[in-house]
Order: structure tokens, then C-alpha cells, then sequence
């Protein structure tokens, strides 16, 4: 009789239990706090802690994903987690094992960052954040402007066939064809994150197609803050309590 591979393989409920647990968190509102600028943002020695911890538990399951790119983020983040997975650029970008993939990119976003600071000019507080794969027209400091704001960028997006996300006073424009989501499911094909279940926890609109991801898994999206609530599973008020719940999640 053939027997294959897969008859062969027997679960053993003692060392195959419930499955290990992956931890997929955005950065900016849900690690760190949002702050007036978007580089003013402060990765603390805790929070390295903290990560570094459920790092360790999680065999390495731990995974950032952010709307910014891989260069932003490790300018940022002190260096000291050199082979964490970071998916970067809303899932354009994915570094793994000290290596970068990511599709070619053009300088639309540099010629478009020129055109808003000529644009804007004359408006105080618009800030401009130029990414690799998207540019960010900031508003927080300058909440008047919003329609002003939205009217340019909407008008770009037209003229490049670009992709408009609003975010936490911040209108961006992005190549179409990625999200979160994407940035999910790359993550979770990774060998390392292979047969886990895993945890999303973000703040933003941008974060609901990484929570419908998770959830399509099996898996589970905590919300951080009101934006997000209704989409998720669990509930966290603000950037304490993250630091607080990841300190909780063991494999
Ligand atoms: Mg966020």
C-alpha cells in the first residue's frame, strides 16, 4: 500500500496545540504616539523593550507595517532589531533578513513633492512628506486648509493615476495596487510566520485592509483609538495600552 507523506503525518494534540501566535503592528498612533511632524516621533528604549520581549516569545513573529517606507523607518528606529520584518510604502516594500524587495520606482513622488511646496507656499503649516512609494500633504498644523489640501491632491491623483488615502489629517497619494492588506499577506507566506494565527493591531483607516486580512486568516484586528473600533475585534484606547497588551501576547 502507498502511503503518502500527508497520511503519514500525525497531529499530535501534545505538541501540535492551538496555533502559535504572529504579532503585525502598525507604527505611527499605534507604537508610537502621533506627533506635530511627521519625524518628530520618538521610538523610547521601552518600546524597544517591549518588542524586543514578544520578539523572543514569538520566535521571531513580530512584524511592523507602516504606511512608511523601510528607509523612514529604520532612520527612526534605533537599529537595535536588525531582523524584524518591516513591510514598508502600505505594503510596496518588504524587508526580510536585512533585505529590501520592492517594485521600480519613479520619481513621480519627488516631482510631485516640488510641485506641493510651490503650491503651497504661501499656506503655513502645510508639511509635505515626500516616501519613496507616496507623498503625505500634512495638514495638522493647519486643519483650515483640509478642502484646500484635498482639492490638490485629488487633482494629481487624476493627473499621475494615483491612488488618494486619507489619514489622521493627512491626505497621501500612492501608486495604485497595494495596501495593508497586501503587506499582510506577504508577511504571513514569510517561512517564519508560517501556520500562525495572527494579531493586527492599527489605528487608521489604513489599517482596515490589514484587519480584513487577518481576519480572513483566522486571525484577529485590535483597533487603537475610535477610527477603527467598528472593524476590529478587541478595543485599545491609545499607545499605553498597546505596550501594555504586547507585553501580554505569548506564543
Ligand atoms: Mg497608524
Amino acid at each position: 500500500m502507498h502511503i503518502s507523506p500527508a497520511q503519514n503525518t500525525v497531529l499530535d494534540p501534545q505538541t501540535d496545540p492551538a496555533p502559535r501566535t504572529a504579532l503585525l503592528l502598525d507604527f505611527d498612533g499605534t507604537l508610537v504616539d502621533i506627533t506635530r511632524t511627521p519625524d518628530s516621533v520618538d521610538v523610547s528604549r521601552e518600546l524597544v523593550a517591549v518588542i524586543t520581549s514578544a520578539s523572543e516569545r514569538l520566535a521571531g513573529r513580530v512584524a511592523i507595517v507602516s504606511g512608511r517606507s523601510i528607509a523612514q523607518l529604520e532612520a527612526l528606529w534605533p537599529g537595535s532589531l536588525p531582523d524584524m520584518v518591516m513591510a514598508g510604502s502600505h505594503g510596496q516594500e518588504l524587508k526580510v533578513e536585512g533585505t529590501v524587495d520592492s517594485p521600480v520606482h519613479t520619481d513621480v513622488f519627488a516631482r510631485l513633492a516640488a510641485a506641493a511646496s510651490g503650491h503651497f507656499a504661501d499656506d503655513g503649516g502645510i508639511v509635505i512628506e515626500e516616501k519613496t512609494f507616496g507623498l503625505g500633504v500634512h495638514y495638522r498644523l493647519a486643519p483650515a486648509l483640509r478642502e484646500t489640501v484635498q482639492a490638490w491632491v485629488a487633482a494629481m491623483a487624476d493627473a499621475h493615476d494615483l491612488f488618494v488615502q486619507q489619514g489622521d489629517m493627512v491626505f497621501e497619494l500612492r501608486p495604485r495596487g497595494a495596501d495593508k492588506g497586501d503587506a499582510v499577506r506577504a508577511i504571513m507566506a514569510l517561512d517564519r510566520f508560517e501556520g500562525s494565527r495572527p494579531l493586527y493591531i492599527g489605528d487608521d483607516l489604513t489599517d482596515i485592509p490589514a484587519f480584513q486580512a487577518v481576519q480572513a486568516m483566522g486571525g484577529a484586528a485590535i483597533s487603537v483609538g475610535p477610527r477603527t473600533a467598528d472593524h476590529s475585534d478587541e478595543q485599545l484606547t491609545d499607545v499605553r495600552a498597546v505596550l501594555t497588551r504586547i507585553g501580554e501576547i505569548g506564543a
